[in-house]
């Protein structure tokens, strides 16, 4: 039995046969390269896990020169599911040099693989299935393509807890069914089906085919004018509950004799055996399509057809990502250097950039994003359109590609893209692209899902791609000068970063995002929805500990009283929910702050009240609910916050102070018990204006993690 656990890239079930029993399971091939040869991917024979190791038959086409092959062997050792390079060859002893690594696949869900492609047939293209297979994180368990492998991995249990802007952690999740132990190539039943019964029958007897029809009126039917033949050629074409639908309103239709070729039909692509292939591969004349399809369904409640059609609709999954990516001809744009790309020009330019977290090839790559292809472009000054490529991986979309059309009609192509498509940037009625300053950017972990465009008048185009709901970004150069040069990290499929450089290896570097800045965070930071109004400011808090989760998650920003204050008056009452862990008994993991509710003496669009972090269920957690009552209408104003912080990376305690001398603490007095020198607070009291708002980083479990005010300067 191996140590290490690995799962097959298709169907994400492990490569091993964890009950003895059950041998498909540990019969697998690997898509693999040698070292740093990115680009020549290729297909092993039948490899072996053993304890310590995996090994894969020899190629002979493997330079033999190379420390760790041994041509007196007829297998080399290979590293299953790697995602940090750039590290010395060979390693220092012990560790033993093995040159080659992919990505393993079940013999059996290759095969289905290349049955699902068919238009290459058993030729796979494997270097983009390679380049797939490069741009998915991978922490354990199986790589995580962003898809739940077809119901075979739940959510993570607390998923209903995740807070705007956090995704789930594939590797966290739990395994729901144990349909994937069966072997979804070889089905016992379906071979006896299709191969070892022929069941032959008389072509024109109908009835043996159908029951006898029901006589039907069949007039005021338009349809009646259709010849018999057109008709059931038709209904081959239609799902079967369609079928079904216009038999209940079509009386020509209702009387019928569905046809051979329509029971053949229903093994086609689209329709509901599709994942039945032998049906399409075994001669199709002169078998008795309505009975093998009748016992097909029989059998379709088998767990063996189950997992079948659980690997078939992934393997066609992949399928449509290997088509996309080879409807591209290449990443558009000057080459720059990397370690996947060693013979790109020098990238010597300062950027801001934009985007979700990026994994540097010499890094594990556990979350988030990783650009396999660096590319720039220059950007003139005198374009006509812009045109914005994006492609759908299961039920996201995600830009792949911008084509700027200059008013010579030359044009320039950027990432994946091709003369003809994508969509044109529009603008509102009255506004046109006069010069582009910069971008407003809408992307999820993996990747970029939206653009904007900003111009110099500070207008934005309509959002080309997704935006509803995702962290964004304004994507600005510090100077905001119109951008020379734009720079793209593109994965296998999909823009994964972009960049504005003004094309000098001057000027200064952007400077990174600073929470408790003043002004600027509406441009630096990452916010979940709307990138925040740029009339208000914002003081956040003052310990850089908490960067590291600032890189990822977004802020997300709560206005009380509404970007120009006008609420203010009508805010009545705070309410806080806190968490209380003290029974746990851990050190510093006493008090969290959860939810923080304001209520309006009137309705705030359709709402009488507004909630920024979570209301614990009581049930789950031991909680306590505090409240404030402010009188408004009297004046009263929140003037101030502070937040009290003991494990740096959440909130135990607030503080809010008005202008009326109060100072409410939630809890009540969570401080007094503590030494002053175990917690730190952030007092958020700007100088000279009005609080609107409170902005935070959430994160399920702790919630608020930190907390800024956003006000209006009074100026
Ligand atoms: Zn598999």
């Amino acid at each position: 039995m191996p140590i290490t656990s690995v799962s097959c890239v298709l169907c994400g079930a492990p490569v091993e046969d964890i009950f003895h029993s059950v041998i498909w399971l540990q019969k697998f091939r690997v898509v693999y390269t040698i070292l740093q040869n990115w680009n020549e991917a290729r297909l092993s024979g039948i490899g072996q896990r053993r304890q310590f190791e995996d090994v894969i038959p020899l190629d002979d086409s493997v330079d033999a020169d190379l420390p760790g092959i041994n041509y007196e062997e007829s297998e080399i050792g290979i590293r299953l599911m790697v995602t940090k390079f750039g590290g010395k060859y060979p390693p220092n002893p012990p560790l033993v040099p093995q040159p080659a690594w992919g990505f393993p696949f079940h013999s059996s869900c290759l095969e289905i693989l290349s049955v699902a492609c068919p238009i290459y047939g058993s030729c796979l293209d494997l270097q983009v299935i390679f380049d797939l297979c490069r741009s998915q994180p991978y922490k354990h368990g199986p790589l995580d393509w962003g898809h739940d492998y077809e119901g075979l991995i739940g959510p993570p249990r607390d998923i209903d807890l995740f807070c705007p802007g956090e995704e789930p952690d594939l590797a966290l999740a739990n395994l729901k069914t144990d349909i994937y132990t069966h072997d979804p190539l070889d089905v016992p039943e379906l071979r006896r089906l299709f191969t070892d019964s022929i069941d032959f029958y008389v072509q024109n007897d109908a009835s043996a085919t159908y029951e006898m029809p029901t006589i039907y009126s069949t007039g005021g039917d338009p349809l009646t004018k259709l010849p018999t033949e057109i008709l059931q050629m038709i209904l081959t074409w239609m799902d079967s509950r369609d079928v079904a639908n216009l038999r209940l309103v079509s009386p020509v239709y209702a009387s019928l004799v569905l046809p051979d070729r329509f029971w053949f039909s229903r093994f086609w692509d689209g329709r509901e055996f599709e994942y039945v292939f032998e049906a399409n591969v075994t001669h199709s004349a002169g078998r008795n399509w309505r009975q093998l399809f009748q016992k097909t369904k029989l059998l379709a409640s088998l767990p063996s057809m189950a997992n079948r059609k659980r690997v078939w609709s992934l393997a066609h999954h992949l399928c449509d990502l290997i088509n996309c990516r080879r409807s591209y001809n290449s990443c558009n744009g000057e080459k720059i250097r990397t370690l996947f790309e060693p013979n790109g020009a020098p990238n010597s330019d300062h950027w801001v950039t934009a985007g979700p977290t990026l994994y540097a090839p010499t890094e594990q790559y556990r979350a988030g994003a990783r650009s396999l292809y660096e590319r720039k472009i220059a950007l003139g000054s005198t374009w006509k359109n812009i045109y914005v490529s994006t492609v759908k991986i299961k039920n996201r979309r995600y830009v792949s590609g911008i084509r700027i059309v200059y008013n010579n009609e030359q044009s320039t192509l950027f990432g994946y893209c091709n003369t003809d498509d994508g969509a044109n940037v529009t603008w509102g009625e009255y506004q046109q692209l006069i010069t582009l300053i910069g971008f407003h950017i809408a992307f999820d972990s993996k990747g970029i899902r939206g653009i904007r465009i900003l111009s110099s008048v500070g207008e934005l185009s309509e959002w080309m791609g997704d935006w509803y709901d995702l962290s964004q970004r304004v994507l600005v150069l510090p100077t905001h000068l119109p951008p020379q040069c734009l720079k793209g990290g593109f994965d296998a499929l999909k823009l994964v970063s972009l960049s504005i450089s003004n094309g000098k290896d001057t000027s200064p570097a952007s400077p990174s995002p600073l929470h408790h800045q003043h002004s600027n965070l509406q441009e630096t930071a990452i916010w979940h929805g709307e990138i925040p109004h740029k009339e208000l400011s914002f003081l956040g808090p003052h310990n850089t500990l908490l960067k590291d989760y600032r890189d990822s998650l977004p802020f997300s920003l709560l206005l009380f009283g509404g970007v120009d204050g006008t609420q203010l008056p009508h805010l009545t009452r705070i309410t806080v929910w806190v968490v209380d862990n003290t029974e746990l008994g851990m050190y510093a993991d006493r008090t969290h702050i959860w939810g923080l509710e304001f209520s309006f003496s009137r309705p705030v669009d359709g709402k009488a009240s507004i909630l920024l972090g979570q209301i614990p269920d009581e049930g789950l957690f031991n909680s306590e609910i505090y409240h404030m009552d402010l009188e408004s209408g009297l004046g009263e104003r929140i003037t101030g916050l502070e937040a009290f912080y003991e494990d740096p990376t959440f909130i135990f305690g607030l503080k809010f102070y008005t202008n009326r001398g109060r100072a409410i603490e939630f809890p009540p007095s969570c401080t007094d018990q503590l030494p002053r020198d175990e917690y730190f607070s952030d007092i958020l009291k700007p100088e000279d204006g009005i609080i609107v708002g409170i902005y935070a980083v959430l994160k399920h479990n702790d919630v608020f993690r930190s907390i800024g005010v956003a006000y209006i300067p009074s100026n």
